[in-house]
């Protein structure tokens, strides 16, 4: 197989701005026969399918997670689009050296040095050729090393899947390379929204949703705010709402009284998607419908009118939008994120992503219904944060980071959660954050408070 690296990067550096280069681009899509070619703005850059010219260089930031294994699993179906150029985790040194067989890419990074030490012995210890070639892939270490990996330049496309606030760095980093981004890592956008996006605007990165709302809501617009997310006028195309669907988590039918004892065994048994502990806990106070929220006001430029959420529990549609004239465009699939990451790296095509297609003679009834704030505090705490502005969404992310963390380490409540993020958000209200230095202050401070408060809440 050829490698075709930054293929993207080369068509942006030949598509330049406007009609012009709009024509030398057709141009340029005549000669390699492609099927289908558009271009229009987002930001100063160009979007169309990214394989045309031979397979795009991929860097997984958060490799060995649920979703970048998921994107792993696109890749294997997608050999003549994709090749693995960089592969980026935290601490999970032997799923990364699995992942590193498999795919040989040209270099990997750890974030946890311990565990690079540990990644670099398995290496060592391959024999023969396979050992020599393991050899020939560069160990980055540390945030330094993750974010020189998102950065390098060289990988057409970067998958953000890092957890948390921790892939706030690396992804400004690839930003800035001009790649396409295939965003998983809500929690970065959350705490940055309006930088992120000043950022994708200067270098003319393209950002596609990997969540599967925000891909549900995506496909279902028209392709000329498909191309400007970030920047998109939804009242200008004739969109009255975008319904954000969720599925309640796994005590949408639990008594009230009953959520006191609820256990992390319990939380992150989410009853219809397979995900990480993070989410899964978010997904069970609903806080990540909140980070959701916020999310998609800023991927679509929405007000705070126009994201409605509305529970489903059957997770068949994946969200909606409303237009002006009474039609509503719902998105539905099996609840498996391969969907979404294949809609994202594939856009402008449709590609095999391994999933079945829905039968819906087994789908049965579709419900709906409005979330309680009793049962759901910290949806309504996020909603709430939306409204302040740059300086609340990063603390509440990051006080819900912290809180999270504490639960699953079983020195929290359930409950303790939204109480955690409350007293924070109660303290951090009224200040602003615009700069990345800013939002780092405004995170480590609302992490200090929230450790304060769990001290005092917590067990
Ligand atoms: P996960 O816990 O399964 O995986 C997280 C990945 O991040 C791992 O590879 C881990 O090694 C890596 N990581 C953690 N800290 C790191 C650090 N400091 N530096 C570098 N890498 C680090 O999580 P997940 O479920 O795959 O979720 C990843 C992101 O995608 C989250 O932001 C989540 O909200 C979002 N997301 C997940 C799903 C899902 O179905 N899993 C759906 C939508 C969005
Ligand atoms: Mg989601």
């Amino acid at each position: 197989m050829v490698k075709t690296s930054k293929t993207l990067g080369t068509v942006q550096a030949a598509a330049g701005t406007s009609a012009a280069s709009a024509a030398s681009s057709a141009a340029a899509s005549a000669e390699v026969g492609r099927s289908e070619f558009f271009a229009a703005e987002q930001g100063d850059s160009i979007l169309f399918h990214p394989c045309a010219n031979g397979p795009v260089g991929v860097t997984i930031l958060g490799a060995t997670g649920s979703i970048g294994l998921s994107t792993c699993e696109v890749i294997r179906h997608n050999p003549d689009r994709f090749y693995v150029h960089g592969l980026a985790a935290g601490r999970n040194a032997e799923q990364l050296f699995a992942l590193m067989r498999e795919f040989r890419p040209e270099r990997v990074a750890l974030s946890d040095s311990g565990a690079a030490v540990t990644l670099k012995a398995m290496v060592d210890g391959v024999a023969g050729e396979e050992g020599k070639a393991l050899r020939s892939i560069e160990i980055l270490v540390g945030e330094e090393g993750v974010c020189a990996l998102a950065g390098d330049g060289a990988a057409g496309m970067v998958i953000g899947a890092i957890v948390g606030a921790a892939g706030l760095k690396p992804l400004l980093a690839a930003i800035k390379t001009g790649a396409r981004i295939c965003l998983a890592n809500k929690e970065a956008l959350v705490m940055s929204g309006q930088l992120f996006f000043n950022e994708v605007k200067k270098s003319g990165a393209q950002i596609l949703p990997v969540d599967s709302e925000h891909s549900a809501i995506f496909q279902c617009l028209p392709r000329d705010l498909q191309q400007n997310l970030g920047f998109c006028d939804l009242s200008g195309a004739g969109v009255s709402k975008i319904l954000l669907t969720g599925s309640g988590g796994p005590f949408r039918d639990t008594a009230l009284s009953d959520l006191a004892a609820v256990t992390v065994a319990m939380a992150v048994n989410h009853p219809v998607w397979s995900m990480g502990p993070k989410i899964s806990v978010d997904s069970a106070t609903m806080m990540n419908k909140a980070l959701e929220y916020i999310e998609a006001r800023y991927l679509f430029n929405a007000g705070p009118d126009q994201v409605d959420i509305v529970i489903h529990p059957q997770s068949v549609i994946h969200s909606m939008v409303s237009y002006r004239d009474g039609a509503v465009l719902a998105q539905l699939g099996a609840p498996d994120m391969k969907t979404p990451i294949a809609v994202a790296m594939g856009f402008t095509e449709r590609i095999n992503s391994g999933v079945a297609p829905l039968d819906f003679t087994q789908v049965g009834t579709l419900t709906f219904k409005k979330p309680d704030p009793e049962r759901y505090p910290c949806l309504f705490l996020g909603i709430e944060a939306s409204q302040q502005g740059q300086a609340c969404t990063t603390a509440l992310n990051a006080a819900n980071e912290e809180a999270v963390a504490a639960f699953l380490q079983e020195r929290l409540s359930f409950l303790g959660i939204s109480q955690v993020v409350d007293a924070v958000l109660n303290q951090i209200s009224g200040r602003s954050a615009h700069s990345l230095a800013e939002i780092l202050a405004v995170d480590a401070e609302a992490r200090n408070l929230a450790r304060a408060a769990i001290a005092r809440l917590g067990r």
